[in-house]
């Protein structure tokens, strides 16, 4: 019997791994224009890392946590997301030393238990960026700007910037009592799962997914509409930054975001060219964050994290193609012993000179060899038999056009790059 990938993880097989390495390096990229360096934390962590760094009342902690015991008895879990691993990382690096702000990217996958259906996998793989060390707006707007300009160069179209604040322990402890208020009257017709988050985290109720409790919550009193004068101050400042930029926000007050930390600002970016898993990206600030993994007060950050498998389902969605870059520039084609030998110096000397050089390896007939050259879409095919190796001439091919040059094979390195 075959043995099949685990339930909801997935190969990235040659066939998509350019797109992969496409996807990545642009946002390298892009990462490096604003100054963000790569930070690359464990696959897993001390489970406690996340049930503190990403809180006991969300669906991650809750539900959804790789978790088990390694031999010496330790608690592990494998990482759900990147934010925690990197702020335990920034506390015991002591990058708080450092001028600030810090500013960090990442490349990771991530696990989470949930049920697999398109854009929900159980080995996923996320983007994030991560600024810590500054609480103005200001690193709000660069990271949603550094979000939006990779979305839009990697071609995304049909994007909604969705923002909202959750505010600050200050105004969420009055909103909550009002909201527990209202929620207490609806305690009938809320699903079990709402009414155990009313005491402990009634916001969360507003990310509900059943149907039901969505139409009985449709009057619930929402953060924004509550906001201290720091947090309103706060907000309408991103706002003035985003609309400085011309990037085309609007305003979500039922963005609550899946995480236990956020404070003020949180945003999504949703393709409208996805079926339900339509979030691309998420992010929002998390200033408490640091102090409640035992770092030193005074270290608010923001970040974001976008998926990379619903990047690449919006870009199918869109029709957006990305060329496998990569290209035979020669293919070599032996006839008889002599030359199948002598083709090893030649490749080595084509590869060292950095020429995309390949030849047949299984014992190919002259024709089919030829026939696999085209099948690799080789640029060039060079025919080596004993008459040639003789001669030190070779006929160069390029199979776009058909135009055939005399090349010397001593000299084919420096013959093909004058013919390009
Ligand atoms: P969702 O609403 O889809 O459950 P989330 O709020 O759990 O998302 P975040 O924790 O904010 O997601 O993660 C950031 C991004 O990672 C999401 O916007 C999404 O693009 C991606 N993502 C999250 N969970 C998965 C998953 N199980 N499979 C694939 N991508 C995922
Ligand atoms: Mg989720």
């Amino acid at each position: 019997m075959t043995i099949s990938a685990p339930r909801g993880t997935k190969d990235i097989t040659p066939s998509d791994s350019y797109k992969w390495n496409y996807l990545e390096k642009k946002f390298r990229n892009l990462c490096d224009l604003y100054g963000y360096k790569e930070i690359r934390t464990p696959i897993f962590e001390y489970t406690e890392l996340f049930k503190r760094g990403v809180g006991d009342t969300t669906d991650i902690v809750q539900k959804e946590m790789y978790t088990f015991f390694d031999k010496g008895k330790r608690e592990l879990t494998l990482k759900p997301e990147g934010t925690a691993g990197v702020m335990r990382s920034f506390i015991e690096n002591k990058m708080y030393a450092d001028a600030q702000p810090t500013k960090l990217f990442y490349i990771t996958p991530c696990f989470r238990y949930e049920r697999p259906q398109s854009g929900r996998q159980r080995q996923f793989n996320q983007f994030g960026v991560e600024a810590v060390g500054g609480d103005s707006p200001s690193l709000d707007a660069e990271i949603i700007s550094l979000a939006v300009q990779y979305l839009e160069e990697i071609g995304l179209k049909d994007l909604v910037i969705a923002i909202n604040s959750v505010g600050c322990p200050v105004c969420r402890a009055e909103y909550n009592k009002k909201l527990r208020e209202f929620l207490k009257q609806k305690e009938d017709v809320l699903c079990d799962l709402c009414n155990e988050r009313r005491e402990k985290n009634p916001m969360r109720v507003i990310d509900c997914k059943n149907e039901e409790c969505q139409k009985n919550l449709q009057d619930i009193p929402l953060m924004a509409d509550n906001l201290c004068q720091e947090c309103s101050d706060h907000f309408e400042t991103l706002k003035v930054y985003l609309n400085e930029m011309d990037i085309n926000y609007k305003v979500d007050k039922r963005i609550v975001r899946g995480l236990d930390y956020y404070k003020r600002t949180a945003f999504e970016i949703i393709s409208n060219n996805l079926g339900a898993q339509s979030t691309v990206c998420g992010g929002g600030r998390y200033d408490g964050l640091v102090e409640q993994l035992g770092g030193p007060e005074g270290n608010a950050g923001i970040g974001f994290a976008m998926g990379v498998e619903r990047l690449l389902l919006t870009m199918e969605a869109e029709s957006i193609e990305i060329e496998d870059p990569h290209k035979t520039d020669i293919f070599i084609v032996t006839i008889g012993d002599k030359a199948k030998v002598k083709s090893f110096s030649i490749l080595k000397e084509l590869r060292k000179n950095h020429i995309s050089a390949d030849k047949d390896h299984i014992d190919r007939s002259v024709k089919a060899q030829f026939k696999y050259s085209n099948k690799i879409n080789a640029k060039f095919t060079i025919v080596i038999g004993d008459e040639e190796l003789e001669k030190d001439i070779a006929i160069l091919k390029n199979m776009d056009t058909g135009e055939q040059i005399e090349v010397r094979i001593s000299n084919l390195v420096d013959e093909f790059k004058k013919s390009l």
